[in-house]
């Protein structure tokens, strides 16, 4: 079966989130007080209304406790993000993903039962400066304040060993999850996987031992 999501805030990230569902083949409720907005989602959600969603009735009506995942991308306004946050939890959709405009409206939102609150121009700023610190890391995804997940470019220390032969693992207490070579993702390599020139390595481990690993190897 089809899941079914609803997306209420149609703004950059809500608008966003819709579109991209829609590509990837779901279902999509696309909600927003603004008539304008609404209508410029008209063609490309499953279906697109106008509704105030701090109205306990307006959701009820929407049949919004039928939706399996809600998104809630409300922006500046955050007395409305929070009401309906909390008219989502108490109707019982089961899962509730918010965005937080700053950290004391995280933590409401965590408090009163958000699933997960998403905070994209931190999260997108912490990535940003991660990325610009560091010549190896590619890419860099938090997990929690102390662990991640990075892409780093295999160098001249690493190319033509096998991942048993680098015993990065015991050495450095880090885990490389996937091994990107020529377009494709090699999952879980095995420890007898050598290292190619171009590889990009998928680590995962405490940000302590990430850096380590990069100073001394990379
Ligand atoms: P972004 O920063 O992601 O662009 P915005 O703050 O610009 O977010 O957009 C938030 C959207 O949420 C706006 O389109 C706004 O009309 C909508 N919105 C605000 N309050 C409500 C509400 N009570 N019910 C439904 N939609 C709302």
């Amino acid at each position: 079966m089809k899941k079914e999501f609803a997306v209420i805030g149609l703004g950059r990230l809500g608008g966003s989130i819709v579109q991209e569902l829609v590509a990837l083949g779901a279902s999509v409720m696309a909600i927003d007080i603004d008539s304008e907005k609404v209508d410029e989602f008209a063609q490309i959600a499953t279906q697109a209304v106008v509704a105030d969603t701090t109205d306990e009735s307006v959701l009820r009506s929407l049949g919004i406790r039928n939706f399996e995942h809600v998104v809630v991308a409300i922006g500046e306004n955050i007395q409305a993000s929070i009401l309906t946050t909390l008219i989502l939890k108490e109707i019982g959709v089961p899962r509730i993903t918010v965005k937080a405009q700053n950290d004391h409206h995280e933590k409401v939102l965590l408090k009163i039962g958000a699933d997960q609150v998403v905070h994209p121009e931190r999260d997108m700023g912490r990535r940003m400066a991660n990325n610009m610190l560091s010549n190896n890391i590619l890419d860099y995804l938090e997990l929690s304040d102390e662990y991640s997940i990075v892409e780093v470019q295999a160098n001249r220390e690493l190319v033509g060993h096998t991942l048993i032969d680098l015993d990065i693992r015991a050495q450095y207490g880090i885990n490389i999850v996937a091994i990107k070579r020529d377009n494709h993702l090699l999952v879980s390599p095995q420890a007898i996987e050598r290292i190619k020139d171009g590889d990009i390595l998928v680590v995962i481990g405490s940000d302590l031992d990430i850096h380590h690993f990069e100073k001394e190897i990379l």
